[in-house]
């Protein structure tokens, strides 16, 4: 074992002594330097290639006197343990002495060699625990800071936020000297938006009841400035009463708003289809979809259709080029989208193969929509980089998505052969699936929209 290195500042030389002939007939033989004052202790440190093993310190001295020494004999040699040596013999004193930054103390009165070398190796030990204690805090602190996580820390019986940090606060535009910030817990609870309350609940409850082993969920909570704020907030439950149920939570919060626009934006691309940013197929799909179990809950609704494809397009790419008809395909997606209510979707479902889907919306009023659309794109002039205009008419089928409909993608094959019978009728028109028609003629009693050929455009 390594001899042991302690100072000795003590400005009494009977007191000195006794220190030296207590060690003296120790089992461990140490070195031990004795200084006098905290200023002779400071150029002793400076002379020393080490710091010693550890201080016993006498609190008053020449030149410093009561806790003052303490923490003067800290700021010289912040990582020695320091043992100080005093007359008094009371609790409240060696509470202020370890508050000061002493790691133990002992009355001179009582020395002996054993509790003397135990009181040392002790607060060698309490110094190392400490440090190492420092060092993992600040490691923590400085990942949670990395990280941008704010830290709360919840008593649940209390239902209190015994603490929130201010990187927590400062995700909601609050700060901890603002003066009505609220300590319940209920109260920041209910910033959490109403349709993710839902998911606060039950990832709290899971982890509550034992099922999840941490508490996690994405909210979004109200900004002080009245916007909301994603967060990922995680945490677990770190005390317990004696019946197992839990006292208190703590944990991390996130803010995730980023990610989220990202995902956002994400999801939006993955359902629109490329060059028109009309829905892609899978998008329009889906939807067809919903509005099929809609219209199988309840029979009555009035839900349709239309598949729409531009006359000859194959001339428009042969005469302009690929890149012109891409620039009519994008026109006339602008177009019909423009003519269509917020609810309706319109969709590239291929090449030039458009759908729209008509929630709500009887056939009078579906064959009006189509009619519209028609007319839109026929009166559409693209004007191309080279100045050159282009005009192109479309031909649509419309129907309706029928209760008893087995697929829910019948209504598009309706609607596509109606599309055809226009194009074989001359193109530039709207034609009316016929097995729908007496249907519809029945419903809107208006015969007169339904016959193939009226009302031609
Ligand atoms: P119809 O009146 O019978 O519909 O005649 P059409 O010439 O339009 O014939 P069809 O619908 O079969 O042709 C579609 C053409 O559209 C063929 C294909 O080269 C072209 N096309 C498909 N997708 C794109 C695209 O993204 N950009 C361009 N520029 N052309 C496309
Ligand atoms: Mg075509
Ligand atoms: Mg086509």
């Amino acid at each position: 074992m390594q001899t042991l290195s302690i100072v000795l500042v003590e400005d009494d030389p009977g007191d000195a002594r006794l220190v030296q002939y207590t060690l003296k007939y120790s089992r461990v033989k140490p070195s031990l330097v004795w200084l006098g004052s905290l200023g002779e202790l400071k150029e002793h440190l400076v002379d020393q290639a080490t710091t010693p093993d550890v201080i016993l310190l006498d609190l008053n001295l020449p030149d410093s006197t009561g806790m003052a020494t303490v923490t003067g004999c800290k700021a010289l040699s912040p990582e020695t343990p320091v043992v100080v040596l005093t007359g008094h013999d009371d609790m409240e004193f060696a509470v202020r002495a370890l508050e000061a930054g002493a790691q133990d103390y002992l009355v001179k009165g009582n020395l002996d060699a054993d509790s003397l070398l135990r009181s040392m190796r002790y607060a060698i030990g309490r110094a190392k625990l400490e440090q190492r204690l420092v060092l993992s805090e600040e490691r923590m602190a400085a990942a949670i800071e990395g990280a941008k996580l704010g830290v709360w820390d919840w008593l649940l019986p209390s239902e209190q936020l015994i603490s929130l940090s201010e990187r927590w606060l400062t995700m909601l535009g609050f700060h901890s000297g603002n003066s009505t910030l609220p300590a319940a817990a209920e109260t920041w609870i209910e910033r959490i938006h109403p349709e993710d309350r839902a998911a606060f609940d039950n990832a709290l409850a899971s982890h509550l009841q034992g099922e999840a082993p941490n508490f996690q969920c994405e909210i979004r909570l109200l900004h002080r400035q009245e916007h909301w704020v994603w967060v990922l907030v995680s945490g677990h439950v770190v005390g317990w009463d004696a019946e197992g149920r839990a006292q208190r939570m703590v944990g991390v919060q996130q803010d995730i708003s980023e990610r989220k626009l990202m995902e956002q934006r994400l999801e939006e691309l993955a359902m629109r289809a490329p060059l028109t940013g009309l829905s892609n197929r899978r998008h329009f799909m889906q939807a067809i979809d919903r509005e099929h179990g809609r219209v199988k809950r309840n029979p009555g609704l009035p839900v349709s259709v239309l598949m729409l494809d531009i006359d000859h397009f194959k001339r428009v790419n042969d005469t302009y080029g690929h890149a012109g008809g891409d620039e009519v395909l994008k026109a006339f997606s602008t177009s019909i989208r423009r003519q269509l209510r917020e609810m309706d979707m319109a969709g590239r479902l291929g090449g030039e193969e458009f759908a729209v889907l008509l929630p709500d919306t009887d056939a009078v009023g579906s064959r009006r929509v189509a009619e519209k659309l028609r007319q839109a794109v026929e009166a559409m002039c693209v004007t191309l980089d080279d100045k050159s205009v282009v005009q192109v008419t479309t031909s649509v089928g419309l129907t309706r998505i029928l209760p008893d409909d087995t697929r829910p993608d019948g209504a598009l094959a309706r609607a596509d052969s109606a599309l055809y019978r226009a194009k074989t009728g001359g193109r530039n028109r709207v034609e009316v699936c016929v097995e729908v028609c007496p249907l519809l003629d029945e419903e809107s009693g208006s015969a007169r929209l339904l016959t193939k050929r009226e009302d031609e455009c």
